[in-house]
């Protein structure tokens, strides 16, 4: 339904993208292959056309075979909303009824070979993975079963992690160099509920042993979020008579979930044991330093000139996954380009209010003021002085950096909780501590301290 696929393209893009964008799409009909969907502004029909029209088309094309096409119009918006209104495509239309009435879905990426394959994206490769201390070993185990499929030690390969890590990613980049390297192998791709709805649609259409038949010839299968199969007791049965088959048959196996195998409760033991038995890699959650990266790598990807600080900032905030600081970076672009304004930290933290509100760790510029006084050993009251002198300048100059860092306090607002100084201040304070703490490595740590200490 299309609910269904509104909820997948805001899991795949992230609550930030799908708010700033995709929010008010509304379905309008559904006519022969092609689906129209609604959105208020032509603007927004452009972004999301340029954007999101692959997406949507694919999503679509997962979730109903029937449809081919999506097309993005300006069309009026329903009363109440986009988000409170859903219109139901006909039962008979869904992916699920097709797949249940046992005609085969038509081929999602129009590939030829590889029926069983969900379609790839494009963008998800391993060159544009950058890769860090958290998710290296799951990247190189990644290449690794890229470069030598089914090598002993690395099959099956079991990728797990929170969401938005990169797990899809990673799969993905093994599937597109195995495919671009040995163009015979039969890579198959799916999620684990789609794996099930085929299953079912076997099941229901009595055409169990062609399922079975036609797996088996893949080569690489890959099933993406297996702790869908959690309860789900035949399908999971079924995947591991056909994880068995495949295995003896000396084909690879990858499978990504978001929790370990050991932790994956609900899964059958003896599913558990095998997945466990091959090689088993964690994606760590994101640090400063992955993040920091990713930004710099999306940026330049983007062509867009993106300030150092805004960058670090984005980095220092948006701490939860991958997907999130995408989705900022990528509206702080959308911006710059519609504008034709550069990016600056101000800007970004105007353009990011609401994200940056939700993930803001409420340290009070009082609390940083404070602790800033106590390291440096000044009075607290020298934080809205007018002494000039060095010993306590620069410790102020510091509480204005770590205050832009780390709440969402616009400049002046900064500038008056320090004695009532003007906003050119603070801006000056914050590129003198930057500059300091590229130019001198001890007092660099130094303040990166002070934000550890403020953080936790
Ligand atoms: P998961 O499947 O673990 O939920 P995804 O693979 O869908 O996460 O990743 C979410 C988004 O973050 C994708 O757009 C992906 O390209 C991006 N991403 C995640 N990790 C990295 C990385 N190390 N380098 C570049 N992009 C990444
Ligand atoms: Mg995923």
């Amino acid at each position: 339904s299309w609910a269904r696929i509104r909820g997948r393209l805001r899991d795949e893009v992230g609550e930030v993208e799908y708010r700033t964008w995709l929010r008010q799409m509304t379905l309008a009909s559904v006519e022969g292959d092609e689906a129209i969907v609604h959105l208020p502004t032509r603007f927004l029909r452009d972004w999301v056309r340029s954007h999101y029209g692959d997406r949507l088309s694919l999503l679509w094309q997962q979730e109903n075979a029937g449809v081919r096409r999506v097309d993005v119009r300006v069309g009026p918006q329903p009363r109440g909303g986009a988000d409170g209104v859903d219109v139901e495509v006909a039962p008979e239309r869904s992916g699920l009824a097709e797949a249940l009435s046992g005609r085969a879905p038509r081929n999602a990426a129009g590939e030829s070979r590889g029926e069983w394959s969900a379609p790839l994206d494009p963008r998800f490769t391993f060159d544009t993975f950058v890769v860090g201390k958290p998710n290296e070993f799951a990247h190189a185990c990644a290449r690794r079963v890229a470069e030598h499929p089914a090598s002993p030690g690395f099959n099956p390969l079991f990728l797990y992690g929170g969401v938005g890590l990169g797990k899809t990613h990673l799969m993905h980049a093994v599937a597109w160099a195995i495919r671009n390297g040995e163009p015979a192998r039969n890579v198959a791709y799916m999620s684990a509920e789609k794996f099930m709805y085929r299953f079912i649609a076997a099941l229901r259409s009595q055409s169990t042993m062609e399922f079975k038949e036609s797996l088996r010839s893949v080569d690489v299968l890959m099933v993406d979020d297996l702790q869908f199969l959690i309860g789900k007791d035949n399908t999971q049965e079924e995947f591991f008579h056909t994880f068995n088959a495949l295995i003896d048959a000396g084909k690879q196996i990858i499978v990504s979930a978001d929790k370990s195998p050991s932790d994956l409760n609900g899964l059958e033991d003896r599913l558990r044991t095998r997945l466990g038995c091959g090689m088993v890699a964690d994606i760590h959650a994101t640090t400063y330093e992955l993040r920091l990266s990713i930004l710099q790598a999306k940026a330049t990807a983007a062509g867009v000139a993106v300030p150092k600080a805004v960058l670090e900032f984005l980095a220092h905030k948006i701490t939860s996954n991958v997907r999130e600081l995408e989705g900022a970076l990528n509206r702080l672009i959308a911006h710059a380009n519609l504008f034709g304004r550069a990016v600056t930290l101000d800007s970004a933290q105007e353009v990011l209010h609401d994200i940056l509100r939700a993930h803001d760790r409420r340290v009070t510029i009082e609390e940083i003021q404070r602790k800033v006084a106590e390291h440096y050993n000044i009075r607290l009251t020298d934080m809205s002085s007018a002494r000039r002198a060095r010993n306590v300048a620069r410790p102020r100059q510091v509480a204005m950096y770590l205050a832009k860092q780390l709440t969402s306090r616009s400049l002046p607002e900064i500038g008056r909780r320090f004695g009532n100084r003007d906003h050119t201040t603070v801006m000056h304070a914050v590129s003198r501590i930057s500059e300091l703490m590229q130019a001198d490595a001890a007092f660099a740590e130094d303040v990166e301290l002070l934000r550890r200490m403020l953080e936790t």
